[in-house]
């Protein structure tokens, strides 16, 4: 065990992301998706460009409104008004059922998720979540969770940053170097995280927002792990 991972015995606040660390999220964003370009080519525009200029108004809104399904689906409508002339019953209705269908998503835990809560509470571990997006849809999907008694509190910010990493952990009481981060996006989880001296696990994910993907800004300050269960022996819980 290097120095680093020793260390994360001695954590007493392990701080969970929520969307694709503990359940699935970008798949239902990526559905959306799919559908909308599949209306779009049906009235003759390009899938292709269409997701191109999703993934850049994506990154262009990130600091405008934040995350979140509803800033998404309006990034969706302003594409369909600035291309379509006549905006006609149908295309209304098809937007409101991709718009239903990404805010009611299925809560759907990822492997081992529930296990390893369950033991890291058992053992005493302090738990906490922290995700980005909108307060309701967020709360929603983590009352919704099964796994919410495992866990302190649920901190809903618009966009994780450094200083909302700070107040977090002055709310708990907590050093930096007692805490530890656990998610799946390097620009929202682990850059902020390591950037005011927390200790980061990075879950690499099949499919995370293009957005997302960036360089870890220390990549020596982060490891990365393949899924929750790995946690058990870093906390050495059994
Ligand atoms: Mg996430």
């Amino acid at each position: 065990m290097n120095t680093r991972n020793a260390k994360l015995r001695n954590i007493k606040l392990w701080i969970f992301d929520a969307d694709d660390t503990l359940w699935e999220s970008g798949l239902y964003f990526r559905r959306a998706e799919e559908d909308f370009t599949s209306l779009m080519h049906g009235l003759g525009f390009n899938p292709d460009e269409l997701r191109t200029e999703i993934h850049h108004r994506d990154i262009e809104r990130l600091s405008v409104t934040g995350y979140g399904a509803r800033p998404y689906m309006a990034t969706l409508r302003s594409i369909l008004e600035e291309r379509v002339d006549q905006i006609t019953p149908y295309m209304v209705d098809s937007l409101d059922y991709i718009s239903n269908c990404l805010l009611h998503h299925p809560l759907v835990l990822l492997p081992g998720v529930f296990d390893s809560l369950n033991r890291l509470f058992t053992a005493g571990k302090r738990m906490i979540v922290y995700t980005m997006g909108e307060q309701d849809h967020q709360r929603d999907k983590f009352n919704r969770s099964g796994i919410a008694d495992f866990f302190e509190h649920c901190t809903v910010v618009p966009v994780k940053t450094e200083n909302t990493m700070k107040k977090l952990l002055a709310s708990a009481g907590v050093t930096p170097d007692e805490a530890c981060m656990i998610g799946n996006s390097p620009r929202s989880d682990i850059n902020p995280a390591i950037g005011c001296g927390v200790n980061a696990l990075y879950i690499q994910r099949p499919f995370t927002w293009q957005a997302e993907q960036i360089e870890f800004a220390e990549p020596g300050l982060v490891t990365t792990v393949a899924g929750i269960a790995d946690i058990l022996p870093l906390a050495e819980v059994g």
